[in-house]
């Protein structure tokens, strides 16, 4: 089904972690998919660059990365990209020296303070960004509601409604904070990680490409396939994970994918090393 999309021509790549390039086990651990190595290491070989986009924003990119090098994935630490690494840039370029109220881990709040968003101390918030979030202070989501009604955008790294755990869905924390404050303020959330304007941008800068030029490879349709649609990049949907068994005639067209296939390995029949 790859044949005669030309991902041969494609300039870039970017791929999913979870269901695409790695299952992870009960222990939390990836576990490569067959072939998650060899196509990246071919993609490397042949010149073109990388990147490999996941969702999660408990760590960050860095810590990331090294936890699938541990797990025997070779991911470059300037490869990987979380909704943290968009969210930045996002910040940075559209509200620049905004005191920002972050809902977020210590580590990722530290990262956002290091790179240049002032971390707003009382009500002085002129934007706000929930991350992934362990537990959340009723007060401090008041004082996020306020500052919104002010007009600070409420940005999300994502706004799924859980994701996929080894004994079913976990839902997510940041998707209740986040519901919360847009329930009260009457604002929608504006997404910067999977799919978004501001990940698409995020792409194009890390790749120095643009996203019409590259190929997104992911297992979720409403979210890696839809990320490359917005993007106007080849798709390939992987059937290795969430959205295996889905009936392709009953996705939105802008959910569809322009090729299927069962795995990453799949992939290695179209890159040539160069
Ligand atoms: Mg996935």
């Amino acid at each position: 089904m790859l044949d005669g999309l030309g991902l041969d021509q494609a300039r870039g790549f970017v791929f999913d972690v979870d269901g695409t390039l790695a299952h992870r086990g009960p222990d939390g651990r990836a576990h490569p998919q067959p072939g998650a190595v060899e196509v990246l290491e071919r993609i490397r070989a042949s010149g073109r660059p990388l990147a490999v986009f996941t969702n999660g924003s408990h760590v960050t990119s860095e810590t990331m990365a090294g936890g699938l090098r541990e797990d025997g994935i070779p991911v470059e630490d300037r490869e990987m990209l979380t909704p943290v690494d968009s969210a930045i840039t996002y910040i940075r370029r559209r509200f620049p020296d905004a005191p920002a109220l972050l809902f977020a881990h210590d580590v990722i709040r530290a990262r956002m303070v290091a790179a240049g968003i002032p971390q707003a101390e009382g009500e002085e918030a002129e934007v706000v960004f929930v991350a992934h979030v362990d537990e959340a202070n009723l007060k401090d989501m008041e004082r996020a509601a306020r500052a919104i009604a002010r007009g600070a955008p409420l940005l999300t790294g994502s706004y799924a409604r859980g994701y996929a755990g080894a004994n079913g869905i976990i839902f997510s924390r940041g998707a209740m904070v986040t519901a919360g404050i847009a329930k009260v303020t009457g604002v929608r959330p504006r997404i910067v990680g999977k799919p978004s304007k501001a990940a698409v941008e995020e792409i194009s800068t890390r790749l120095g490409l643009p996203t019409e030029e590259i190929a997104v490879i992911g297992d979720d349709a409403g979210m890696d396939i839809a990320l490359g649609r917005m993007g106007g990049s080849k798709t390939v949907l992987v059937r290795s994970g969430i959205s295996g068994a889905i009936d392709l005639d009953k996705l939105p067209p802008r959910h569809r994918p322009d090729a299927v296939i069962d795995g990453v390995a799949e992939l290695l029949d179209v890159l040539d090393a160069r």
